[in-house]
């Protein structure tokens, strides 16, 4: 085991918490930083705290935001009459970039998974039966992500959804099985949406 002055290995700890980063990167990252102006240096540190202390979830969508509700839920443009239920923050911005859904959003924060113990009362399913009433909704498309877990929560949330008299819909196959929305580039990710359709 390598010795390390005590915030240098701290820093290396902290690294290797981030997706992606083995021991090896983490030391690198950490050296690299440790030549690097302060200025810099506590230019990333400010960033990191702001992260936590100025971004919030949305009360309505569960979107990541500066101000609450956020600007897709609080623009009177949007159509009220469509809700797009993702997984991700990451999805919903995958979405909003291919500029073709103008409804609005609502943010699982997590699929279901019952081989990791994640049940629908861990996501944000009873804040979204709760957005249903009275808004004048028409339609639910769910784009969960195309893997195991995004399709039994799709699953599980037509059959909770399609007794209240909702059109549910489900957007189109096409995008890489197992993948994340939010890697699918725009043209696919617009194909899904346009392709989607009602959930049995
Ligand atoms: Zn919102």
């Amino acid at each position: 085991m390598a010795y390390y002055p005590e915030p240098v290995a701290r820093l290396i700890e902290a690294f290797q918490k981030l997706p992606g980063v083995g021991p090896k990167t983490a030391q690198r990252q950490a050296f690299f930083l440790l030549k690097r102006p302060a200025e810099e240096v506590n230019e990333l540190a400010e960033a990191l705290r702001e992260l936590k202390t100025r971004i919030r979830h949305c009360r309505e969508c569960f979107n990541v935001t500066e101000e609450d509700p956020c600007r897709i839920c609080r623009d009177p443009a949007r159509d009220a009459r469509a809700l797009c239920v993702v997984e991700e923050p990451n999805d919903l911005l995958a979405l909003e970039r291919t500029g073709e859904f103008r409804g609005r959003y609502h943010v699982l924060l997590g699929a279901l998974s019952p081989l990791d113990g994640i049940g629908p009362e861990d996501i944000k399913v009873r804040e979204l039966l709760a957005r249903l009433e009275g808004q004048g909704l028409e339609e639910v498309i769910l784009a969960t992500n195309p893997s195991v877990e995004g399709e039994a929560t799709a699953i599980y949330l037509a059959k909770l959804l399609k007794p209240l008299g909702l059109r549910v819909t489900r957007i189109a196959r096409g995008l890489p099985v197992g993948g994340d929305l939010e890697y699918a580039d725009e043209v696919t990710l617009s194909k899904a949406l346009e392709g989607r359709r009602e959930m049995r």
